[in-house]
C-alpha cells in the first residue's frame, strides 16, 4: 500500500507558467523537504518533474487554458501516470482571488480576470480532482512557512505550524506578500488581503499604478530599487547599473553603491517594523530577486529590533529555502492545507 498521493502546482505568472508534479508522503523520509505540522503529522514532499511555457498572454485566455492543459498532460505522460492518478491541483495566479469564487478580481496578468479558471481546466483535463487556486505570493508565504525556512524555524524552536504566525514577503519584480496566522492563510474579504507592496513607506514618494504615492513596491521591488538609486544619483540616471552591480559594486567597497544598498536597508526595515507592530509574527521570509543579496540581511535583525514596540518578542528574518520552487510547491499544497490539515 502506497503511503504516498500525487499532487500538481500550477504557478501562472505574466510571462511563464510552471508545472510542478510533487509526491506528497505521509511520513519523513531523510532525502526529501520534510515538513512537520504538528508532533504526530510529518510529510515529505518529493518534486518530480517540473516543467515551463511561455504564458503568451496576448494570444487569450482560452489558448493559454488550452496549453496549460497540454503542458500538464505532458508531465503525466512523460512520468506514466494519468489524470486519475492525481489526488488534487493547486494554482497561484499572479493577482487578488476572490476566495469564495476562487476568481481573480485584479491583477497585472488581466486574462484571468472574470474567468472560471478552476473549471475551464477541470474541462480541458477531462479531470475530476479537487482544484484552488490563490495569489501567487501567498503560494509563496504558504510554501515556505510549511516546508520551507519555516520548518528550519520549528525545528529550532519547537513551535507547531498552527500556533504561529509568519509573513513571507517577495522583492522581485513588485513586492507580495502573504500572510499566515494559526496555519492560515490572511485572504481578506475578497482576496485583497496581505496587498503589503501597496501600503505607503514614503509620504508624497513615487507614482504606483495602483494610484497611491510612495509604495512600499515603488522602493522596494528590483524595478523600485533602480528607480530610487537613479533618483539619488542623477549622474548615473542616463545609464544605470543593474541591481546586481550595485550590490557588486558595494561588496567591492564603492561608496555610493554602499550608501545605496544601505538606504535599501532602511526602508526595508521600516516596513518590516511596521509589519512587526501589527502582527508580532514568529518569523518573516524573504523572497524574489533581492532576497538572494547576502547584503540586505547584513544587520537587519538588530536595526529592526531597534524598531520593534515589544522589546521581549525579537524578529527573526530568513532567506526562503526553496528558491523558484516555492510558487508551484506552495500551490500544490493549497489543497492539503484546506482538507488535510485545517479540516
Ligand atoms: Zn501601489
Amino acid at each position: 500500500m502506497s503511503n504516498f498521493k500525487f499532487i500538481l502546482g500550477l504557478d501562472i505568472g505574466g510571462t511563464k507558467v510552471e508545472v510542478s508534479l510533487i509526491k506528497l508522503y505521509e511520513e519523513k523520509k531523510e532525502e526529501l523537504i520534510q515538513f512537520t505540522t504538528d508532533k504526530s503529522h510529518s510529510y515529505s514532499l518529493e518534486i518530480i518533474d517540473t516543467r515551463r511555457i511561455p504564458t503568451e498572454r496576448d494570444n487569450g485566455y482560452e489558448d493559454v487554458v488550452k496549453r496549460i492543459a497540454g503542458l500538464v498532460n505532458s508531465v503525466l505522460s512523460s512520468n506514466e501516470i494519468t489524470v486519475s492518478d492525481i489526488s488534487s491541483l493547486g494554482i497561484g495566479l499572479p493577482g487578488s482571488v476572490d476566495p469564495s469564487t476562487q476568481q481573480m478580481l485584479k491583477g497585472n496578468t488581466n486574462i484571468f480576470v472574470g474567468n472560471d479558471l478552476k473549471q475551464d481546466l477541470l474541462k480541458a483535463l477531462d479531470a475530476h480532482f479537487d482544484v484552488e487556486i490563490e495569489n501567487d505570493a501567498n503560494c509563496f508565504a504558504l510554501a515556505e512557512s510549511l516546508s520551507g525556512s519555516g520548518q528550519k524555524h520549528r525545528d529550532s524552536t519547537g513551535v507547531e505550524f498552527q500556533e504561529e504566525t509568519s509573513v513571507g514577503i517577495i522583492l522581485g519584480t513588485g513586492v507580495g506578500g502573504g500572510i499566515l496566522i494559526s496555519g492560515r492563510l490572511l485572504k481578506g474579504k475578497k482576496g485583497g488581503g496581505a496587498e503589503i507592496g501597496h501600503t505607503q513607506l514614503i509620504s508624497k514618494g513615487f507614482d504606483c499604478y495602483c494610484g497611491r504615492k510612495g509604495c512600499v513596491e515603488q522602493y522596494l521591488s528590483g524595478p523600485g530599487f533602480k528607480q530610487f538609486f537613479t533618483s539619488k544619483s542623477p549622474t548615473m540616471a542616463e545609464d544605470p547599473p543593474s541591481t546586481k552591480d550595485i550590490f557588486k559594486m558595494a561588496e567591492e567597497n564603492n561608496p555610493a553603491a554602499i550608501k545605496m544598498i544601505n538606504e535599501y536597508q532602511d526602508l526595508l526595515v521600516q516596513f518590516l517594523a511596521n509589519l512587526n507592530n501589527i502582527l508580532d509574527p514568529d518569523y518573516f521570509v524573504l523572497g524574489g530577486g533581492l532576497s538572494n543579496q547576502d547584503l540586505i540581511y547584513k544587520g537587519l535583525e538588530e536595526k529592526l529590533y531597534k524598531q520593534t514596540f515589544l522589546k521581549e518578542s525579537r524578529p527573526k528574518v530568513y532567506q526562503n529555502t526553496l528558491g523558484d520552487s516555492a510558487g508551484g510547491v506552495g500551490a500544490a499544497l493549497l489543497p492539503f492545507i484546506e482538507k488535510v490539515i485545517l479540516k
